[in-house]
């Protein structure tokens, strides 16, 4: 149901649904951000002169191409690509390339819009960018995956560069593409430079890159748990989603701070490991041969493997930390959840909560962290990456690891008070949503047009 209180909100809407009435996910991304700032839109008329909401929602550039490669056994192959540049006022495009095979405009362009937001509460001068490619990176040769990022990056490069666009990994894109990537754009350009962030650290990577988009789910949520309630992270059952980059250091950190991490999944199913997750076999498992989940419960005798990857939200669980996909949890895992004693959601994914589950959360008061202020610890750390770059260090594990849990901790408080003044306590998801639409459509009007 479409509804606003506010008669700009609700007409800036409308014209959305109108020109975007068959990309779902983009809808719902809008849908969310639109109904949480109507009290910041009351309280600032400017935005409304200025058409910050109409502006905000139609992305800068939306740049489509096609990428052409040969597979191993020498056939030609056709994938599109794309790169969104939704908003650049608050600095250069910022945001990940993901190369699934779900990847079309409208979630491109979801990630694009919620990337503006939450770059924007980390308080670093970022915008907002996504991009990536139906390419299905899951069975290709090392060797395939080098030509296809290389006829990737031929396309992409004429549209980015250090001060305009950076691009980093999201899913199917990690160390390994980014070197490729990265190559590929210094031969063309003949520049080096730090156009890419998540590189490897032998050339301009930052340590705790990696590792930042879990570790600082968990920072989040620590925050979260200890200012809300008065509790932590120590002793706590902990369900995880997703077997990849975020997912594996969220359950590190978990375990670090005294959680049992308990499960992780991937497209075709979920292994419950009830004595706490190996972190070392599901490391082995993962990182090093790119294997299934199911291979870890092969190895570990005290874990299950169940087929289906939803499955894994009826686990019993004080904390769920989805770090999967987009929508992985509808109304009915959010009863299960809630059914089996969870009262926490953080999430490490994009927008992994549907519409009626974050419903279901609200009527539950489960304490929800909403991806945009929860799983900014990476691109945080991107740009603390950028930072390094263009002074030309690199700073230790320790001194990036202590500032990305600031950021985190700080994006809690601007997301709690947040809330609090728009009148609604303790509603991170409305405080992230407010705070990270004030700063960049104060900039949008300070801008002009
Ligand atoms: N893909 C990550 C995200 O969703 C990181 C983006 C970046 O580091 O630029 O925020």
């Amino acid at each position: 149901k479409i509804m606003f209180t506010d008669e700009y909100t609700q007409r800036a809407y409308d014209e959305v649904l109108r020109r975007n009435s068959d990309e779902p996910e983009f809808l719902q991304a809008v849908h969310e951000v639109f109904a949480s700032v109507e009290p910041v839109i009351r309280e600032h008329p400017e935005f409304r002169d200025a058409g910050v909401l109409e502006r905000i929602a139609e992305p800068e550039r939306l740049v489509q191409f096609r990428v052409a490669w040969t597979d191993d056994a020498g056939h030609v192959r056709v994938n599109r690509g794309y790169r969104v540049q939704f908003s650049s006022v608050l600095g250069p495009y910022k945001g990940g390339l993901r190369f699934h095979p779900s990847v079309n405009q409208s979630i491109i362009k979801f990630l694009g819009f919620e990337q503006t937001f939450k770059n924007s509460l980390t308080g670093l001068p970022m915008g907002g960018g996504k991009g990536g490619s139906d390419f299905d990176p899951k069975g290709k040769s090392d060797g395939e995956v080098m030509r296809f990022c290389q006829a990737f990056m031929t396309e992409l490069q004429r549209h980015i560069g250090p001060f305009t666009d950076v691009p980093a990994g999201d899913i199917g894109v990690g160390g390994r593409e980014i070197g490729y990537l990265f190559g590929q754009y210094r031969r063309i350009r003949d520049e080096y430079s730090g156009v890419l962030t998540g590189k490897p650290l032998e050339f301009g990577g930052s340590l705790a890159r990696t590792e930042a988009t879990g570790y600082g789910l968990c920072y989040f949520t620590n925050k979260a748990l200890e200012s809300l309630r008065g509790e932590s992270l120590d002793g706590k059952t902990v369900a995880v989603s997703g077997s990849g980059n975020v997912a594996i250091f969220a359950i590190e950190k978990a375990q670090q701070m005294g959680a049992t991490v308990v499960s992780a999944s991937d497209s075709t199913g979920y292994v419950h490991d009830p004595h706490g997750i190996d972190l070392d076999v599901l490391k082995d498992v993962k990182i090093d041969h790119h294997g299934r989940i199911a291979e870890y419960a092969e190895r570990v005798d005290s874990a299950e493997y169940h087929e289906g990857s939803r499955g894994v939200w009826s686990i019993a669980c004080d904390v769920a930390l989805p770090c999967a996909t987009q929508n992985e949890i509808g109304a009915d895992d959010a009863d299960a959840l809630i059914a089996n004693g969870c009262t926490v959601v953080c999430e490490g994914a994009n927008m992994p909560s549907t519409p009626e589950a974050i419903e279901r959360y609200r009527e539950h008061h489960v304490l929800y962290g909403p991806a945009k202020a929860a799983n900014a610890g990476g691109v945080a750390v991107s740009g603390l990456e950028m930072s390094q770059n263009s002074i030309r260090l690199s700073w230790t594990f320790e001194g990036v690891d202590q500032r990305l849990h600031q950021i985190m901790d700080d994006i809690f408080t601007t997301c709690a008070d947040a809330a609090e003044r728009y009148g609604a306590a303790g509603d991170l998801m409305l405080g992230a949503n407010a705070a990270g639409f004030l700063k960049v459509a104060s900039a949008m009007t300070a801008q002009g047009l």
